[in-house]
């Protein structure tokens, strides 16, 4: 049995206090949230702090706001996110991707902010400490090598967040708070394309809240492909939220891919719809182009080379339940099967 190595909790009950714990305790501490992600490590002593600041008693973090767009606080569980009806009413993508997270018994403790900062993750790095020891470890933690790309210098252990991808493609902002001050950006300025240093949050900063623009105009789904339908990490995902007008003319469109790079990819191929229909030729372009930006590494489940294959499916399924197709029997089949051994060609 793997257990957890000693630290020192506390539990701030205001925002202020637990910025002040964070700044003071420096590198030695992490935010805890649900722990769903943070816990495990800790017991493969991928991650070692000495100090947990827990966040569940910060009410401020639970906020949530709607008038034309969106506030949610970073402390809000995914459940709380996935039943929300504004959620689901506006903001499709971000409903289907907090619901696909895990198992509901995780999503019941698992929150917005700690699904935004998850861990990136890898074959060779998401084991036990002695199966790490076994081969030197790797760059990420303890060791000198990628054991993906021995050649590489840049860890490419992937972004693994459900709902990142998606709120990137609704336009989300997010707020960093610490002793120092307040910031704010876009959530697709947070990640940087780096498996060990995969966001811009400064350590002594605590993601607060994350802002929605109005979406009445805009239709977006969320797909996601795992190995096993019930629940997994995924192995693809890929967000699509397009605006039309009236005349069913594209006029904005944002195409998001997860888990095929250390950060979420937002792609050029969206502008590729803007301007005409949402019909079954744009559609194919638009996920073939989508597709040639796609470049996943040998550190996740199913080969490399099918997980590239799929990409051109997934982004169809997406888009063209964006345009009102009718997609549920596809989704309960994913949702129903488990990949086991994996499909020589793509499954959709
Ligand atoms: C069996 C299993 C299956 C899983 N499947 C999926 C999946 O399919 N998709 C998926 O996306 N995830 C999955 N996860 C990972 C995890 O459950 C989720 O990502 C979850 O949303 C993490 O949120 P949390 O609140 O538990 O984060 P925690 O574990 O508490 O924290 C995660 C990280 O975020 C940091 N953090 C937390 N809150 C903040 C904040 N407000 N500001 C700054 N930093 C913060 C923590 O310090 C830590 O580094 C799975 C986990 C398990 C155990
Ligand atoms: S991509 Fe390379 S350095 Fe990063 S976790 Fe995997 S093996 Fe380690």
């Amino acid at each position: 049995m793997m257990r957890l190595p000693s630290f020192r909790y506390l539990s701030p009950s205001t925002l202020g206090e637990a910025a002040a714990i964070l700044s003071a305790e420096g590198p030695n501490a992490s935010l805890l949230a649900g722990g769903t992600d943070l816990l495990p490590n800790m017991k493969r002593r991928q991650q070692t702090p000495r100090v947990l600041i827990g966040l569940r008693r910060v009410a401020e973090l639970a906020s949530f706001g709607n008038g034309a767009g969106l506030t949610l606080g970073a402390g809000l569980t995914l459940s709380h996110v996935a039943a929300a009806p504004i959620v689901g009413e506006r903001y499709a993508a971000l409903r289907q991707a907090a619901a696909q997270v895990a198992t509901t018994h995780l999503r019941n403790l698992a929150t917005l902010g700690g699904n935004l900062c998850l861990d990136t993750r890898c074959h060779y790095y998401d084991q036990s400490y002695e199966w790490r020891k076994a081969i030197d470890f790797c760059m990420k933690k303890d060791g000198a090598i990628c054991w993906v790309a021995p050649s590489s210098r840049r860890c490419l252990a992937l972004s693994s967040s459900d709902t990142a991808p998606a709120l990137i493609a609704l336009g989300a902002r997010i707020r960093l708070l610490s002793s120092r001050g307040e910031r704010e950006l876009a959530l697709a300025d947070f990640y940087r394309n780096d498996g060990i240093d995969y966001a811009v949050r400064r350590p002594d900063e605590i993601l607060t809240q994350v802002t929605l623009p109005d979406a009445r105009e805009w239709r977006s789904a969320y797909w996601k492909l795992r190995r096993r339908g019930a629940f997994d990490f995924p192995v693809l995902g890929v967000a699509a939220a397009v605006r039309r007008e009236g005349d069913g003319t594209v006029s904005e469109a944002r195409i998001v891919l997860g888990a095929v790079s250390s950060t979420p990819i937002l792609s050029d191929a969206g502008a590729l719809l803007v301007g005409g229909r949402l019909d079954d030729d744009a559609i194919t372009a638009a996920a073939e182009a989508v597709a040639r930006a796609a470049k996943p590494v040998d550190n996740a489940d199913f080969t490399l080379s099918w997980r590239k294959k799929v990409v051109p499916a997934f982004v169809g399924h997406a888009l063209r339940e964006v345009r009102g197709d009718d997609m549920r029997a596809t989704r309960l089949r994913l949702a129903r099967q488990t990949l086991d051994p994996p499909p020589s060609a793509p499954a959709c």
